[in-house]
């Protein structure tokens, strides 16, 4: 049976707020206002993953373009941090991209950061995730 997940938790993300009031609002149902709201809640969705496969896994597909998501979204290693370098796109664009780091850690307990620049797009009101270029 799935963990649930404690709404005063700090949101992984790491705005400092809780996940009730930052990612979680997304994961519920109303939709992300920016691109960096939504590659919040993704990456965020990605960190919790592993006690909600089921849940996260369909937000992460769901927040995916259709052109371009995978059949399954995977387990990944341990998400530790994210850091917004730089984000495109408000609320009344249609196309966005968003630059990140985000820090992790692999089975073996290293660290790694992946670096990328990611393109997204608004379809119904709602962002969706393209695809992104490895710095
Ligand atoms: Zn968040």
């Amino acid at each position: 049976m799935a963990q649930s997940i404690e709404n005063d938790l700090r949101c992984p993300c790491g705005t400092g707020d809780t996940y009730a009031e930052c990612c979680g609002r997304f994961h519920a149902g109303p939709a992300a206002p920016t691109a960096e709201a939504l590659m919040r809640s993704r990456y965020c969705a990605y960190a919790l993953l592993g006690r909600d496969p089921q849940r996260f896994g369909a937000y992460l597909h769901a927040t995916w373009d259709p052109a371009t998501r995978p059949a399954l979204a995977e387990p990944g290693p341990e998400w530790m941090r994210l850091q917004i370098l730089g984000a495109s796109g408000g609320p009344f664009d249609d196309a966005a991209t968003v630059e990140f780091v985000a820090l992790y850690r692999d089975d073996d307990g290293a660290r790694h950061r992946m670096h990328e620049l990611s393109r997204f797009r608004r379809e119904s009101g709602r962002w969706l995730y393209i695809d992104g270029d490895v710095r």
